[in-house]
């Protein structure tokens, strides 16, 4: 899978994510991540990408030009490595990350994880000019309903979760699929080396080598906790497994 981020600030987004785990998934050749910088596409003579905006307001906008033409180099280059791989040539979806658009989850991870090719726009100062956004975004995602200055740690988060969800990019990938969100419910408690830690002990049944006993105590304890911390998760879950009838003796 290949990400490709449209910033102003590649070296933020770069060193965010050449590290750990992602930093040695791309080693392995699992994920590509390159950042390209609007700022190089400018045909202002002083490297301007930002202007006021019309109708005052306080803020500068980042312009329509820059942005439309660092996307057009981006996406030709992508659709040349495609017909050298003769892999189908679908457009290649453009991720505008922005606090108006749909609330990032973990299906949203999912359904991106399936694509060959990714563009992650990052905004910063006051957005983007609307016109080239028309022409270029396919989906406008937020990672929260709050606003942060530069949209480079919103494609961090979105390109660390999707890229959990390639395979190859988590040694066990089994990991992946019990946790938190991936089915509908928050993660059971967790457990390692000492039995016992400050006077506490360990769940028996973890110790007990009964997978069938473990799997049932995990179940329950993720209800439990999704209950607790995430009602209306929890709510959406019931309705989706409504719990067995009890059989009548
Ligand atoms: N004026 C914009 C508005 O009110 O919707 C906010 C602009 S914000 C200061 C600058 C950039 O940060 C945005 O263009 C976007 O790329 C990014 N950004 C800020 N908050 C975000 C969020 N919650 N999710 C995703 N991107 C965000």
């Amino acid at each position: 899978m290949h990400f490709h981020i449209m910033t102003l600030f590649p070296e933020m987004v770069l060193d965010g994510l050449h590290t750990s785990i992602i930093g040695r998934a791309e080693e392995k050749g699992c994920i590509s991540i390159e950042a390209v910088n609007i700022r190089d596409y400018t045909l202002d003579k002083h490297k301007k990408v930002d202007d006021y905006t019309y109708g005052g307001g306080a803020g500068m906008l980042m312009q329509a030009q820059p942005v439309y033409d660092c996307w057009k180099a981006l996406d030709e280059k992508i659709k040349e490595r495609k017909s050298s791989e003769q892999s189908e040539d679908g457009r290649t979806r453009v991720v505008y990350v922005t606090p108006q658009g749909e609330v990032f989850n973990q299906s949203k991870a999912e359904e991106l994880s399936k694509e060959k090719d990714l563009i992650f726009l990052c905004g910063h100062y006051e957005g983007i000019d609307e016109r080239v956004l028309e022409e270029i975004v396919t989906d406008y995602i937020s990672i929260g309903d709050y606003v942060l200055t530069g949209g480079e740690l919103p494609a961090m988060v979105m390109i660390d979760a999707i890229s959990r969800l390639v395979p190859g990019v988590l040694n066990n990938g089994e990991s992946a699929q019990t946790e938190s969100h991936s089915n509908g419910l928050l993660e059971y408690p967790q457990y390692s080396r000492p039995e016992v830690w400050h006077e506490k002990r360990v769940p028996e049944v973890l110790l007990s080598g009964h997978h069938a006993n473990i799997e049932k105590w995990r179940l329950e304890q993720s209800l439990e906790r999704t209950k607790e911390r995430r009602p209306e998760m929890y709510e959406a879950y019931i309705k989706e497994h409504p719990p067995k009838p009890q059989k009548r003796r």
